[in-house]
C-alpha cells in the first residue's frame, strides 16, 4: 500500500467526541439533545443499525428514543407517530429507519417530518437548501464523506471530482456538496459510456454504486483521493467496497478501506446533525 489509509473509525470517534462536547454544553443549560428513531418491522439488519445508533447516541450525550411499530403497520399509524414526534418539544431529531415494509410510502413519510427535525437531511426542503448551496441538514453519509476529505487535507477547490452513483441518499447530495466546495463535478451512473475514462481524469473519486470492486485499481489517477461508499458482501461472505482496494491504493494519495472507512462516519454525522438541530431549535 502506498497511499494514506483514511481511517474512518478513528475520524468518526473524533467527530463523536466533538459532538459530546457540544451535547454537554447544551445539557449544562438544561437542554437534552434527543433523537427519536422509528423502526417499522423486524428486519434484522435495521434492528442492528438502530441499536448501534442508540448506543452511540447515549455515549455522545444524545438521548435516544426508540419507537417500534409492527411490520404490518399502516401508513396512517406511521404518520400519526411522526406527527406526535414533530409536536413533541423535547424531540430534536427524527429518523425513520429505511427501508420500510412495502405497504408504506417512504417518500410521504419523509415529507411529513418537520424539516427542522429532519436530521437525515432527506426532506425535499433540506435537499432543496443543499441544491441552493445553503445547506441546513445534510444527509449523513455524504456529510461523512466530506469530513473524510477534510481530514486528509483535500480541498476540492478546482479539482475534478467524479461521483459514481446518483441516488438521492448518497450520490446526488455528494455531488452537490462537492460543487458547493468548488470542485468540477462529473456524475456517473449505469448509463455512463466510458466510466474508466471518467475516473482516470478524476482527482477525487467517490464510488457509491453497490457493485463489488467495479472500479478497477488501474483507473485511478496517480495522487487521487478515493472515497469508497459501497458495502458489498462477496459469495464468500467477505465485505468489499466498490473499488479494487489493493490495486487502487498503489496509485491513490489517500483511500478509504471497506469496512472501516465511510461506514462509521454515518452515525457520527447523524449525531452531529441532532445536536445542530437542538441548537437551532432551542439553543
Ligand atoms: P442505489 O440507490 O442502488 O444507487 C446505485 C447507483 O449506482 C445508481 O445511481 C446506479 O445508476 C449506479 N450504478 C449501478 N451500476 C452501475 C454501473 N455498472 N456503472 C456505473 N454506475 C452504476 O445505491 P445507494 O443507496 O446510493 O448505495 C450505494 C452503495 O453505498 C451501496 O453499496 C450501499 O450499501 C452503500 N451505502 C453505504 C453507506 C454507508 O454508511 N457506508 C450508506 C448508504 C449506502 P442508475 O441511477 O443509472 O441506476
Amino acid at each position: 500500500m502506498i497511499g494514506q489509509l483514511i481511517d474512518g473509525k478513528a475520524i468518526a470517534a473524533k467527530l463523536r467526541g466533538e459532538v459530546a462536547v457540544q451535547a454537554a454544553a447544551l445539557r449544562a443549560r438544561g437542554i437534552t439533545p434527543t433523537l427519536a428513531v422509528v423502526l417499522v418491522g423486524d428486519d434484522p439488519a435495521s434492528a442492528v443499525y438502530v441499536k448501534s445508533k442508540s448506543k452511540a447516541a447515549r455515549e455522545a450525550g444524545v438521548e435516544p428514543r426508540d419507537h417500534k411499530l409492527p411490520r404490518a403497520a399502516t401508513q396512517a399509524e406511521l404518520m400519526a407517530l411522526v406527527a406526535q414526534l414533530n409536536a413533541d418539544p423535547e424531540v430534536d431529531g427524527i429518523l425513520v429507519q429505511l427501508p420500510l415494509p412495502p405497504q408504506l410510502d417512504s417518500d410521504a413519510v419523509i415529507r411529513s417530518i418537520d424539516p427542522a427535525k429532519d436530521v437525515d437531511g432527506l426532506h425535499p426542503i433540506n435537499l432543496g437548501y443543499l441544491a441552493q448551496g445553503r445547506p441546513v441538514f445534510v444527509p449523513c453519509t455524504p456529510k461523512g464523506c466530506m469530513r473524510l476529505l477534510r481530514e486528509v487535507n483535500c480541498d476540492p477547490t478546482g479539482l475534478r471530482a467524479v461521483v459514481i452513483g446518483r441516488s438521492v441518499l448518497v450520490g446526488k447530495p455528494i455531488a452537490l456538496l462537492l460543487q458547493n466546495a468548488n470542485a468540477t463535478v462529473t456524475m456517473c451512473h449505469s448509463k455512463t459510456q466510458d466510466l474508466a475514462g471518467e475516473v482516470r481524469r478524476a482527482d477525487i473519486v467517490i464510488a457509491a454504486i453497490g457493485r463489488p470492486e467495479l472500479v478497477k485499481g488501474d483507473w485511478i489517477k496517480d495522487g487521487a483521493v478515493v472515497i469508497d461508499v459501497g458495502i458489498n458482501r462477496t459469495p464468500e461472505g467477505k465485505l468489499v467496497g466498490d473499488v479494487q482496494f489493493t490495486a487502487a491504493a498503489q496509485r491513490a494519495r489517500a483511500i478509504t478501506p471497506v469496512p472501516g472507512g465511510v461506514g462509521p462516519m454515518t452515525i457520527a454525522c447523524l449525531l452531529e446533525n441532532t445536536v445542530e438541530a437542538a441548537k437551532r431549535r432551542r439553543g
